[in-house]
């Protein structure tokens, strides 16, 4: 779906990051969690040491990022938060504890909403309005569920290139797609439970996301890349970003922007009914 963007511009790259720390460990694998604690450290590279590497190449090139936070990650870190917010990136809600929705009771899932809000509002006195699943799944009822509470948008579908309005019984939910292909966890997530798992070809990662770019180019869509500072903080897959940033760079009239600019946008058109207005597929097939 193509978008007509600000100023001219002929596509929206956003740079994400999802800075889960060990948050998903604890619900995730339990036992793990318990007996494992190498586990535990590897994640907690992301806010100690990741996180740095990347808010400095952001500035290096003068450039926004999106960072969604799971509320207990960033309880643990408020340096980190306050670093953020200093350069101006924008901040969404990632959950609590990173639970995977679809293991939660929606009286649970609400919870742990509230829950996250109230975190953020207590450590930055704000609420985040952008929104992003932990493990991009969400429940029948999650997108009513987050309107009800003041969230904008969300970003975990992948149903499309370009943001668009997903229908709620509460109103509608901005939704900014995104993809597997874009995220840095399928090529390399790499720990001591999944060591047959190949880790994935740097020089193949910047073919993919270069040629993926190159389609959203040609095609005017909004480019989501989700990363994580504890699995692509490393330097060798920096480099694949930087040289990421380098090749769109190349390109003239992209919009480099944030989710939380694009959900005001989005929010923009759609109240001047040029935004595309979805609903969910039924829970059962239709009977034609
Ligand atoms: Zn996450």
């Amino acid at each position: 779906m193509t978008m007509q963007w600000p100023n001219g511009k002929r596509v929206a790259v956003c740079l994400s990051w999802d800075v889960d720390g060990e948050s998903a460990q604890y619900v995730r694998y339990p036992e793990r969690a318990r007996n494992q604690l190498s586990e535990l450290h590897q994640r907690l590279y992301g806010p100690q040491v990741g996180i740095w590497k990347v808010l400095d190449l952001l500035k290096r090139y003068a450039l926004p990022g999106t960072f969604y936070i799971p509320s207990y990650t960033a309880k643990l870190h408020p340096d980190m938060v306050e670093a953020i917010l200093q350069d101006e990136h924008a901040v969404g809600l990632h959950g609590h504890l990173h639970h995977s929705l679809d293991q939660l009771t929606k009286a649970q899932e609400e919870e742990v909403l509230l829950k996250s809000q109230e975190i953020f509002q207590e450590l930055t006195g704000a609420v985040p309005r952008i929104f992003r699943s932990p493990s991009w799944e969400l429940n029948r009822w999650s997108p009513e569920l987050l309107v009800q509470h003041g969230v904008v948008s969300d970003s975990s579908l992948m149903d499309d290139e370009a943001p668009y309005a997903l229908k709620t019984p509460k109103g509608p939910l901005i939704e900014i797609p995104i993809q597997w292909l874009l995220d840095d966890a399928e090529h390399w997530n790499h720990h001591r439970a999944n060591r047959d798992k190949a880790i994935a070809d740097p020089d193949a990662v910047f073919r993919l996301w270069s040629t993926e770019f190159d389609g959203y180019y040609a095609t005017g869509g909004c480019f989501v890349l989700t990363l994580h500072p504890f699995i692509s903080g490393r330097w060798a897959y920096m480099n694949v970003l930087e040289r990421l940033v380098k090749y769109i760079l190349g390109f003239p009239d992209v919009w480099w922007t944030t989710l939380d600019e694009v959900t005001g946008f989005a929010l923009d058109r759609l109240q001047q009914n040029e935004l595309p207005i979805r609903q969910s597929p039924a829970p059962e097939p239709l009977d034609f």
